[in-house]
C-alpha cells in the first residue's frame, strides 16, 4: 500500500504535480454568517470545498472542544477501534488512545481509528453556538428533521485517528451531505489530507472503482495516488487542519488520510433538498441492486415533510414533484380491483426483508411468514421468500390521502404543477408488480436458455423474437442487464442471442457479451435468511436445488457443448448459486475481507460510522444484519424451521440489540478448532469416494473430446458438474453442521472457526 510516513504527499505537492489534481475551494469562515444563500449555492454546485478557521473565532469554545472533554465523557469500557493497516478491529478504552497524561507520548500506534464515539453533549452546545443552523444537523437545511424522533438518524460522531489512519474512498450513506471538521490534531496542525470528488463525475467514479473491484459506497478501498492518476476525472485535494470544516455535496465521494500523530474530528451528515434526487435517481437502484440497508431511511421524506407547511418553496416544489412520483409509481393501473391492506405500523418502520429499502408504501407481504415484506423492486425482480405464490398488497397510506397532501402542497404554492413533459412514458412498477402477482399464480414452467433448467416463468423473460426463454438471475449475473429497464419500457424486449452476443456455451458468437463480474457483487445477499431460499436475480438460489440439470439444449441452440472459450465450465441448475455463495462467502481478494463482511450493510458517515450503531434513540428499526452469523457464512441448505434458524434473525420492527461487541471485533489469528470430532466420518467417506467418482470422470471426459465423440462428452460433462455440486453440497453440509454445533456450545470457537474456514476459501 502507497501509504507510510515517508511518502504521503502534502496537499501541495499534489497540486503542483498537475495531472488532474485541483484545490478545494476555501472560504474563510466569516463567509458562513454574511452571505446569505451561499450555502445553498455552494451545495448545488456539487463539488467539495473547505471553511476555514471555525477555531478562530470568538465564540468557538477551546476548552470544551478538545481530546480532555471526549475523553471523560466517554464510557470506561473497551471500544472497537479499527487497525487501517489490518482492516481488523481491536478494543481498547478511549483514554488509551487518547493518552491525557502527555509523559505517555510515546506509545501512539499507528493507524489507529476510532469512529462512530458518542459526541459529548458539551460538544454539540459548542458547536451549535459556532455554526449557523443551515450547516447544523437537524437543522435548518436537513431534511432529516421531518423524520419522527424515533426513526431519525443521529450521525454526529466523534472520531478520533492516530498517524496513518484513513478512511478510504467513498460516498456517504443515502445521498447525505458529510460535513467534518477537525477539532484538534497533535503533533503538527496539518492534520488530515482530504480527496473528493464532484457530482459531473459520478458516473466516471463509480467506473474507476469498478474497475478497481471496489465498491463505491463503502469506505474500506485505500485509492493510493498512483491509482488516482488513473481517474479520468477532477481529484480535489486539501489539507485539514484544527478549526477547517470539509464539506463534500450529495452523492460525492471521499477519501481521507490523517497525517499528524494524532487526530480528533467531529463529524455529522444532513439530508439537503439536494441529496433528495441523489438518492431516489442515483442511490436507491444501487442500494436495491446490493441489498445495501437504506439507514437514511429517505423514501419517508417527501410524506412526512408534505404533513407540515413550514418548507421553502424551493423546498416544497422538490418535495410534492417527488412524492407525487412515488405515488405515480405505485400505481397499478387498476387500483379499484387490487385488494390493498392497510397496514398500521404504529410508527414502526417497514423495511424489504430483502433488499433492506425502507418501504414508504406499497409493498407485497407474505402471508405465510407474517413478517416478511418485499419492496415492489425485489418483488418484479424475482425476489422472495419460499412463499411464492402467497404475497398479498399492503400500503402505510392510501393513495387518496396521498393525493390529497400533493394538492395541499400545490396549492400552497400558488396553483404549482410539475413539469414532467418530456418525461417518457414508462410502466409503472405497481403495474409491472401487478403482473408479477399474477405470474406467480401459474405453476408454468419454462425452460431457460442460459441455465439449461426449467424455472417457473415468474423468475424470467421471454424474448420477443425467438421467444426464448432467459432468468432474471441469469441476465444480471452474464449480461448485467438492467431488469427493471426493460420491464418498465413498453419495447419489447429481445435476448442476448438475437443480438449475437450470447456468452452461453451453445452460443458462439464472435463477440460474446464479458459480464461485469467484480468483487463487489459478490458479496450481495437478502438482509433476510428467508430470501434466500427462493431469491432470485443475483445470488441466491433455486430452491429447485437437487433437481437434475435438463440434459440436452434447448432445440433453437447449436447443439454442440464444447466449451469454445475454454473457460466456463458447463452450468447445472445450482452450479452459479454454488460458485456465487462461495464467492459471497469467503472472497477473500483484499485483506480487510472479513470486516467487509459483516459491514457490507452500512454505508453511513463522513468517514462512516459503521462498527457501531447509530447512536441515540435512532435505533427503531435497525436491524442486526450487520453481525456476522453462521448462517451468512455457510450457505442454507435446511428448511427454514430448523434450529439452526432460530437465531435470531432480521426482523423489522425490532430495534438494533447488535452491540460493538458482537459486531466488530474479531481475532486476528487463533489455534485450529479442536473439535473435529463432531464431523460424521460416513460424510467423510462419501465426499472423499466422490471426489475419486469425479477424477475418473474426467478421464473419461478427456478420453471422449480426444475421439471426438461430442455428445457422449456433453453427457460426461454434465455429469461432472452435478458430482461438483453435490460434493460442494456435501461439504457444505458438514460445515453447516459444525459451525452450527460450534456455534451452540463455543460461540468465540464458531468465529474463530468461521474466520479459518475463510482464510482458507473453504
Ligand atoms: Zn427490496
Ligand atoms: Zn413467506
Ligand atoms: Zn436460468
Ligand atoms: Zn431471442
Ligand atoms: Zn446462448
Amino acid at each position: 500500500m502507497e501509504f507510510s510516513q515517508s511518502n504521503i504527499p502534502s496537499a501541495q505537492d499534489l497540486l503542483r504535480s498537475g495531472e488532474l489534481f485541483v484545490p478545494f475551494s476555501e472560504f474563510p469562515v466569516q463567509t458562513i454568517y454574511e452571505t446569505t444563500g451561499w450555502f445553498e449555492r455552494k451545495l448545488q454546485e456539487g463539488k467539495p470545498f473547505v471553511i476555514r478557521g471555525l477555531n478562530q473565532l470568538d465564540c468557538w469554545d477551546a476548552p470544551t472542544l478538545n481530546n480532555g472533554c471526549l475523553v471523560t465523557s466517554s464510557s470506561s469500557g473497551a471500544i472497537p477501534v479499527r487497525n487501517c493497516q489490518t482492516g481488523r478491529d481491536v478494543r481498547m478504552r478511549l483514554r488509551d488512545l487518547i493518552p491525557t497524561d502527555h509523559t505517555r507520548a510515546g506509545h501512539v500506534r499507528e493507524s489507529l481509528y476510532a469512529k462512530d464515539l458518542q459526541c459529548p453533549a458539551e460538544w454539540i452546545r459548542a458547536l451549535k453556538a459556532v455554526l449557523p443552523s443551515c450547516l447544523m444537523q437537524l437543522g435548518s437545511f436537513d431534511l432529516f428533521r421531518v423524520l419522527p424522533k424515533e426513526i431519525t438518524p443521529e450521525v454526529l460522531m466523534a472520531y478520533v485517528g492516530t498517524q496513518l489512519s484513513l478512511s478510504g474512498f467513498h460516498r456517504c450513506f443515502s445521498g447525505t451531505v458529510a460535513l467534518n471538521l477537525m477539532v484538534e490534531s497533535e503533533g503538527s496542525r496539518y492534520g488530515s489530507l482530504c480527496f473528493g470528488t464532484d457530482q459531473a463525475s459520478q458516473e466516471k467514479y463509480d467506473l474507476f472503482m469498478e474497475g478497481l473491484g471496489k465498491s463505491s459506497h463503502t469506505d474500506w478501498a485505500n485509492i493510493s495516488i498512483a491509482q488516482m492518476k488513473t481517474a479520468n476525472f477532477p481529484i480535489y485535494v486539501t489539507h485539514q487542519e484544527p478549526g477547517d470544516l470539509v464539506i463534500f455535496p450529495s452523492a460525492t465521494a471521499h477519501q481521507i488520510w490523517n497525517v499528524s500523530s494524532m487526530v480528533t474530528k467531529v463529524v455529522w451528515n444532513i439530508m439537503h433538498a439536494s441529496s433528495i434526487p441523489s438518492f431516489f435517481n442515483y442511490i436507491q437502484p444501487v442500494y436495491q441492486k446490493q441489498c445495501h440497508a437504506d439507514t437514511g431511511r429517505v423514501p419517508l421524506i417527501p410524506i412526512h415533510a408534505l404533513r407540515d407547511s413550514s418548507h421553502n418553496p424551493e423546498e416544497t416544489k422538490l418535495l410534492v414533484d417527488m412524492l407525487q412520483q412515488l405515488v405515480d409509481d405505485e400505481d397499478t393501473g387498476c387500483d379499484s380491483s387490487v385488494p390493498i391492506k392497510l397496514v398500521d405500523t404504529q410508527g414502526a418502520v417497514v423495511e424489504c426483508n430483502f433488499c433492506g429499502l425502507t418501504i414508504w408504501n406499497r409493498h407485497l407481504h407474505c402471508e405465510q411468514c407474517g413478517d416478511f415484506d418485499l419492496c415492489l423492486t425485489c418483488y418484479v425482480s424475482g425476489r422472495s421468500c419460499k412463499h411464492v405464490g402467497d404475497y398479498t398488497w399492503a400500503e402505510l397510506f392510501r393513495s387518496e390521502y396521498c393525493r390529497s397532501l400533493i394538492k395541499t402542497a400545490r396549492d400552497r404554492l400558488g396553483s404549482y404543477s410539475a413539469s414532467d413533459i418530456g418525461r417518457p412514458k414508462q410502466k409503472t412498477l405497481g403495474a409491472i408488480a401487478l403482473v408479477a402477482v399474477e405470474a406467480r399464480r401459474q405453476s408454468s414452467e419454462r425452460l431457460c436458455h442460459l441455465c439449461r433448467d426449467s424455472h417457473p416463468v415468474w423468475k424470467g423473460i421471454t424474448c420477443s423474437q425467438c421467444s426464448a426463454f432467459f432468468c432474471y438471475r441469469g441476465l444480471y449475473r452474464h449480461f448485467d442487464i438492467n431488469l427493471l429497464r426493460f420491464l418498465r419500457n413498453e419495447i419489447p424486449w429481445v435476448c442476448p442471442k438475437c443480438s449475437q452476443i450470447c456468452n452461453c456455451r451453445c452460443c458462439h458468437f464472435s463477440r460474446p457479451y464479458q459480464s461485469k463480474d467484480k468483487p463487489i457483487r459478490a458479496r450481495i445477499k437478502p438482509v433476510d435468511p428467508r430470501g434466500r431460499i427462493a431469491g432470485f436475480v443475483d445470488n441466491v438460489f433455486d430452491q429447485k436445488r437437487g433437481k437434475r440439470a435438463v440434459t440436452i439444449t434447448q432445440s433453437a441452440s447449436p447443439q454442440s457443448t464444447l466449451e469454445p472459450r475454454g473457460q466456463k465450465r458447463p452450468r447445472t441448475p445450482n452450479n452459479d448459486g454454488h460458485e456465487r455463495s462461495l464467492h459471497e462467502a469467503v472472497d477473500s481478494s483484499e485483506s480487510v475481507d472479513s470486516s467487509q463482511i459483516r459491514r457490507s450493510h452500512i454505508v453511513t458517515d463522513v468517514d462512516v460510522p459503521h462498527s457501531l450503531p447509530m447512536r441515540g434513540s435512532s435505533t427503531g428499526s435497525f436491524n442486526s444484519k450487520g453481525q456476522l452469523r453462521i448462517s451468512d457464512l455457510v450457505e442454507d441448505r435446511s428448511p427454514p424451521d430448523k434450529s439452526f434458524h432460530r437465531s435470531p434473525h432480521v426482523q423489522d420492527h425490532i430495534p438494533l440489540s447488535s452491540t460493538p461487541d458482537n459486531t466488530a471485533y474479531r481475532y486476528p489469528h487463533e489455534p485450529k478448532n479442536p473439535n473435529e470430532n463432531i464431523l460424521n466420518p460416513i460424510d467423510e467417506e462419501n465426499i472423499l469416494s466422490l471426489e475419486r467418482k469425479l477424477g475418473s470422470l474426467r478421464q473419461y471426459a478427456d478420453g471422449l473430446l480426444e475421439l471426438s465423440l461430442i455428445d457422449s462428452h456433453a453427457k460426461v460433462l454434465d455429469k461432472i458438474s452435478s458430482l461438483e455440486a453435490q460434493i460442494e453440497r456435501k461439504r457444505r453440509q458438514k460445515a453447516e453442521l459444525l459451525f452450527s454445533g460450534l456455534n451452540r456450545d463455543f460461540p468465540d470457537l464458531a468465529d474463530i472457526a468461521m474466520e479459518e474456514a475463510r482464510r482458507r476459501g473453504l
